[in-house]
Order: C-alpha cells, then structure tokens, then sequence
C-alpha cells in the first residue's frame, strides 16, 4: 500500500467543479490583479481569524517581510524567534537588515520554551515572533505579558496554524499582526504561491498595503520604496472555494492524530504533546525518536511518505553562521532536529492507511 504524505490530487478531485468553476470565472473576467476574489478573500480571513483586516500579498515569508518593514524594524533591531522552524521566519527578519535571536524550544511541543525569552531581551530587541510550529498555538499569554513588560511588538508566524485556537482564540488574533502561507501543502492551500497577514491595527494593515503595492496609494505617485508583492485574483478565487472547507480538513487532521496518539502510544516513540490552552490544527503529525534514519527508512521502503521536520536548527545553518551560534548553544532544538519526522496524517487519511503506517513503524521498532 503506497501512501503519500500529502494528498492533494484527492483534494482535487472532491472539490473539482467549483474550483474549476472559479478558475474560469478569472480567466473570462481577464482581472488577474487585485479585483473582487481579492478583497472578499481579505474581508473572509479578517472574519475568520477574528481580526478587523487582512491583507494579502505574495506568499507567507513576503507577509512577515512586510509586517516588519511596516514596523521599522531594520538594521540594529534585534528579533526573538525560535530555531526549530522554517528557514522563512529568520530570512524575513535578515532581509530587513535586522538580527534574529535565537531561542530554545520545549521537548515535547516544539514550539518556543517561554520560561528563556527574557533572558534574551536586550535595548536592541523590538519584536517577538513565535512560530504556531506544526499547527499548535505557542503559550502566548506569557509571551505578550514579557512583550508589554518590555514595549515589544509580538508578531505571530502563524504559517502552518490557520485555524488553530488560544484560549478561544484564532491564531492570526494572537499579538499584533501574523502572517499566513497559501503555499499548496498548508493547511489552507493555492495552486502557486500565496500570503495574507492579519491584524487590529489599521495603520499597520495601510502601511504593509502600501509597501506590498510598490509603496503607493495612488497610482504612479510613490511615497516609500515598496515591493511588488500581490496575490493573484486566481490563487484568491481558489482559496475563497477551499476556505468553507477548512474547519473539516481540521478536524480530520486533529481525528487523525488522535488515532495515531492512541495506536503509537506505547510504541517507543515520543509523540508531540497538546497543550490545553488551544486547539491544534495538526499541519504535520510530529514523532520522535533516536533512530529516526533507520525508521524513515523503512517507511520509504514500505512506499510511506515522510520526512524529517527540521533536520537543521537555524542557528547551526551555514546562512546564519555570521551569528556565531556554535553547537551546543541551543540543545533542546540541536537534540529533537535529529529525531524529529512526519507521518501521514492529511485529511481523508483512511483507518487502514493508518494501521499500515503503525504496523510499518512498529515492526522496524522491533
Ligand atoms: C511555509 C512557512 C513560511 C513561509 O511561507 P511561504 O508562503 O512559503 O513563503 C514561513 N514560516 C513558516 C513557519 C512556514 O511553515
């Protein structure tokens, strides 16, 4: 039984007439930029999120670019955030010509270990950006409690986290503004590139609009140096056909996972724990263990799809070795980035994909 570990062909196909519906609507309207799906899509997420705006751009790493562009947050500024994500968090921070600051993560949930944020602030520090790693909310009541302590921005990558909650809230709500991927493989995906950021703040959603649109509000006059940074009318009419569908995929995420926990759970493995303050939306379906190679291996040989999620902390990446990270510095992320991997856990994912999974991994565990 060969099973992916992604399936977007099924998404595809259950939803193949409305999407290509919309996606003949565009071509006929020949409105490729901004336009109507656009500015909906925008109003939808604002909505959805609990936000008062949103504003879409080029794709996830653009919106944190844009966020801390808007803020005036360049060369000098110092930005905490955590190792153990994606190279896009600390690039969009580099970009800006700002430092990011490395802090280590929990064992068990992967996401920011609160309890050393402070220890990190210095008079450079002007945001804290915690990633929603692997679709499970950071603890951000005390993330926002050392931000106002400090006059901080808190600056949510939410990437892999639309839909998650925090105390009742959704993460795009949780600090000043976040920042969201369309890429195809996220929970809420497009056929290409996408982003979006939210926020309460109207200022801010004006001057990420702004900059996003080759810093102008009225055409051929430019105020600022902007980007040229927009999501096309086609990936919004494809993701206002997705959006009604999201809370669904979510939870066959979190049921899949559920399964998993249940069936692996005296298996050796260590799997991801879930805090009580939220609900995760489960992007990726996290274990751990010491012999990750040799399990992922067997996997791939039993035609398993996997991978290993994040086999290089991003201090220890050559890209930010100017910083002066040196092993050991981190060890918590160091230690999970060699056993951290990915099962099989999208939505539809069937009882018996499952079993076969577990039987594969339980039989290679010996
Ligand atoms: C996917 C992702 C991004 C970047 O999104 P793109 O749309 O690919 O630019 C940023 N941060 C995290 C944590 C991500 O997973």
């Amino acid at each position: 039984m060969s099973i992916p570990l992604l399936d977007l062909k099924a998404q595809y196909r259950d939803l193949k007439t409305e999407l290509d519906g919309a996606i003949e609507e565009v071509m006929s309207s020949a409105g490729f930029i901004g336009g109507p799906h656009v500015r909906e899509l925008e109003s939808e997420i604002a909505e959805y999120c609990g936000t008062r705006h949103a504003v879409a751009c080029g794709n996830g790493t653009d919106a944190l670019f844009l966020i801390l562009a808007a803020m005036g947050i360049g060369k000098g500024a110092e930005v905490i955030t955590t190792p153990f994500t994606f190279i896009a968090t600390a690039e969009a921070i580099a970009h800006v010509g700002a430092t990011p600051v490395f802090v280590d993560v929990e064992p068990d949930t992967y996401n920011l270990d609160v309890s050393q944020i402070e220890a990190a602030v210095t008079e450079r520090t002007r945001a804290i950006m915690p990633v929603h790693i692997f679709g499970q909310c950071a603890d951000m009541d005390p993330i926002r409690e050392i931000a106002r302590r400090h006059d901080l921005r808190v600056i949510e990558d939410a990437c892999q986290a639309i839909g998650a909650t925090y105390r009742g809230a959704r993460a795009g709500s949780l600090g000043d503004v976040a920042a969201f991927s369309f890429f195809p493989s996220k929970n809420l995906g497009c056929a290409g590139d996408g982003g979006i950021l939210t926020t309460d703040d109207e200022e801010l959603a004006q001057a990420c609009r702004k900059l996003a649109n080759h810093g102008t509000t009225v055409k051929y006059y430019h105020d600022t140096i902007g980007v040229n940074s927009r999501l096309d009318a086609l990936q919004a009419a494809i993701l206002r056909v997705k959006l009604p569908h999201l809370d669904r995929w979510n939870a066959e995420r979190r049921a899949a996972a559920a399964r998993y926990d249940e069936l692996l759970a005296d298996s050796g493995l260590t799997l991801t724990a879930t805090r009580e303050y939220g609900e995760s939306v489960v992007h990726l379906y996290i274990v751990r263990h010491p012999e990750r190679d040799r399990l992922m291996e067997a996997l791939r040989d039993a035609g398993i799809g996997t991978a290993a999620y994040y086999p290089v902390p991003l201090h220890r990446q050559e890209a930010f070795a100017h910083l002066g990270s040196g092993a050991g510095a981190l060890p918590v992320a160091e230690s999970v980035a060699e056993q951290t991997f990915a099962l099989p856990g999208f939505p539809g994912i069937t009882d018996a994909q499952q079993a076969e999974v577990v039987r594969v991994l339980r039989e290679a565990l010996g």
